[in-house]
């Protein structure tokens, strides 16, 4: 496994294939408070990139144009977190989308396990820590334990989404799940303008 460090921005000669693995890691959960401080990426082939941002400065044509790029799948776990601080901090929609935490509600109904630490024992035989998630990701300089951590995060996504799909596909949820990762952009814009805590579909 290589990890390799880029500073504000992504080379313009690296690529993922069509599908890139992402995570963000940020100062807390709050998208108006906490400003995004690292994005990891990886292709599925056992390597990993983090791009770190320093304070305000979040111009990065690469990474922008890989995020919107329509050619490439965004696989996130969890991605209406690291979809809404894409857009409150690099002013993108991150399109098209897979969220292996709504795959997995709408497949494994037999559990109420959906965490990342969960699909990645239960669908790839790996125990990841979770040690360093509430480090502080705003320092100037990360560690050893910092950088491999993030990395973790996204480096088992393309073998989850594998298996999720087929389960899909088995339970005939392909479209219903399909449906809505195209609707996560909206839910985001929802949370951000205020209705994080509001079903609005609900009676
Ligand atoms: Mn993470």
């Amino acid at each position: 496994m290589a990890i390799t460090f880029h500073e504000g921005d992504l080379p313009p000669d690296v690529s993922f294939g069509g599908t890139v693995a992402i995570d963000t890691e940020t100062m807390g959960l709050n998208p108006h408070r906490d400003r995004l401080c690292l994005v990891q990426l990886s292709a599925g082939d056992g390597d990993a990139h983090l791009v770190r941002f320093r304070k305000n400065s979040y111009d990065a044509p690469n990474l922008k144009a890989l995020m919107t790029d329509p050619k490439v799948t965004k696989l996130f776990h969890y991605g209406r977190f690291d979809v809404a601080m894409l857009l409150r901090y690099l002013g993108v929609v991150s399109a098209p989308v897979y969220c292996t935490k709504i795959a997995s509600k709408l497949v494994r109904t037999f559990t109420d396990r959906h965490s990342l630490r969960d699909l990645c024992r239960e669908l790839a035989g790996i125990e990841i820590s979770k040690e360093q998630q509430s480090s502080d990701w705003g320092a100037d300089h990360l560690s050893e334990q910092q950088m491999a951590y993030a990395a973790s995060d996204v480096l088992h996504l393309h073998v989850i989404r594998k298996k999720l799909d087929e389960m899909l596909a088995r339970e005939g949820r392909t479209e219903l799940a399909q449906a809505c990762f195209d609707f996560l952009p909206t839910r985001v814009a929802l949370d951000l303008a205020g209705w994080s805590e509001v079903d609005i579909f609900h009676h």
